[in-house]
Parts: structure tokens; C-alpha cells; sequence
């Protein structure tokens, strides 16, 4: 996978905005079609972004075997390890190298398989709703500049495109079964890093921040509760 680019190398990252297209491909970037997707149950808006980590072997950086994983072929006897993995149905629609590098593996607009059991305020099977994004890393070591950077930059054009509400860990919706990304993972610095730039503005976005609050069942009744709320005041 080495000169897989998706921005340029290490800190070289593209300083240009991303885009997520209308088929939730990030332009630009490699795609790896995996197999472990599907369609999100009726049409589920993304409104969640969920940050993991991986490594395969665990701490081994640089391998084929995070993209064999989400392809189904990793080989089972070519490292102990893989044997105890090589037979889940698992994806993510990103990963992240140590580099920057910039993979895809699911369109946005299908559910990858990354959260698994998992809740978030309430709501349940957090796949249908989240986009997931893996960080080549191991929870003993800290993550690099240029995968900050591209997290950032990447989570600026899905919230460009989709109106998510929230961005967590995978610790975070499955408590007790996952420790990812782990207490290497900086919030203060991504966050800070979200906001150095504003998202792009492509058309009909302003459109969708406006009625980001609106929910599929309760379309106009929030947003119109909202402005009445205002009023009032
Ligand atoms: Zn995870």
C-alpha cells in the first residue's frame, strides 16, 4: 500500500478542501471496494463520525493486512494473529495511514461494518448512522501530525456534506468491549485542528446546515419549534 497518496505524502498533505460526491466518494481518493457493507436501513441520514484505530499485526504499521481484513482475503497463516481474524466480515469506510495517506472502502451512502454492538444517546446499532473512519495505530503509541491533519480535513468535508451531529470514539458508543482510539487519540487537537477551517461551501450546503437539526421522522416540527423558541425570546 506505500504510495497510496489520497493528499500527498506525510505532512505533504493537500492543502485543497476535500469533496465528498454525490456517491459519497471522496474525490481524489483511493477506492478499495470491500465486500462487508450494505445498504443503511431506510435510507438512514449520517449523523454520527466514529474514530477508531487499527493495526495488523497489532503495532505493525506499513502491511497489506488491514486492507486484506476488509477485503476478506487476509491469509491466516501468515501471522498468528491474522488467524484469529481472518474470518470477521468487517470494514470501515476510511482508513488513515501513519503517513496521511487517505483510503476508502465504502461509499459514505452504504453502512460499513465498524461499530458493531453499539449505542449512542440512546440509539442503537450506531453502523446505520455513522460513517467510520480507522487510524492505522495501536493504543500504546500516539498518533502522527499528518494523521490529524487528514482526519481533520476529511471529517471538514463530511460535515460539508452530511449533517453530523457528533464526532466520537469507538470506546465511546461500545463502552467495555472497545478501547479505540484509545487515550493516545488528542481530542483538544483535533478539535482545534476542526476549526482552523471552515467547511467548504459547495451548493445547497448552507440548505443542509440549516436544517441539520431536522430528523427523518420529525422533518419541520424541531426546526419550526426552534424559531418559535426565538421569537418568544
Ligand atoms: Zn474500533
Amino acid at each position: 500500500m506505500k504510495g497510496v497518496g489520497g493528499g500527498g505524502k506525510g505532512l505533504g498533505i493537500s492543502p485543497a478542501p476535500l469533496v465528498i460526491d454525490d456517491q459519497g466518494l471522496a474525490e481524489g481518493i483511493p477506492f478499495i471496494a470491500s465486500p462487508n457493507c450494505d445498504a443503511r436501513p431506510g435510507g438512514c441520514p449520517v449523523s454520527l463520525l466514529v474514530v477508531h484505530h487499527i493495526s495488523l499485526p497489532p503495532g505493525v504499521f506499513g502491511g497489506t493486512g488491514i486492507v486484506d481484513l476488509f477485503t476478506n482475503r487476509l491469509d491466516p497463516a501468515a501471522h498468528p494473529y491474522f488467524a484469529t481474524v481472518a474470518g470477521m466480515k468487517v470494514s470501515a469506510h476510511f482508513l488513515i495511514r501513519r503517513g496521511g495517506e487517505l483510503v476508502q472502502f465504502v461509499t459514505c451512502s452504504g453502512r460499513a461494518w465498524h461499530a458493531g454492538e453499539s449505542t449512542w444517546k440512546g440509539r442503537a446499532q450506531c453502523n446505520d448512522f455513522s460513517i467510520g473512519v480507522e487510524l492505522e495505530g495501536t493504543g500504546e503509541a500516539p498518533f502522527t501530525a499528518a494523521q490529524y491533519r487528514q482526519l481533520a480535513r476529511l471529517t471538514r468535508a463530511l460535515k460539508a456534506r452530511y449533517p453530523i451531529r457528533a464526532v466520537v470514539g469507538h470506546s465511546d458508543i461500545a463502552p467495555g468491549r472497545k478501547g479505540d482510539p484509545g487515550p493516545h487519540f488528542e481530542w483538544g487537537r483535533f478539535r482545534t485542528l476542526i476549526r482552523k477551517r471552515s467547511p467548504r461551501r459547495t451548493p445547497g450546503t448552507r440548505r443542509r446546515i440549516k436544517n441539520r437539526n431536522r430528523t427523518a421522522k420529525q422533518p419541520r416540527r424541531h426546526a419550526m419549534a426552534k424559531k418559535h423558541r426565538r421569537f418568544r425570546q
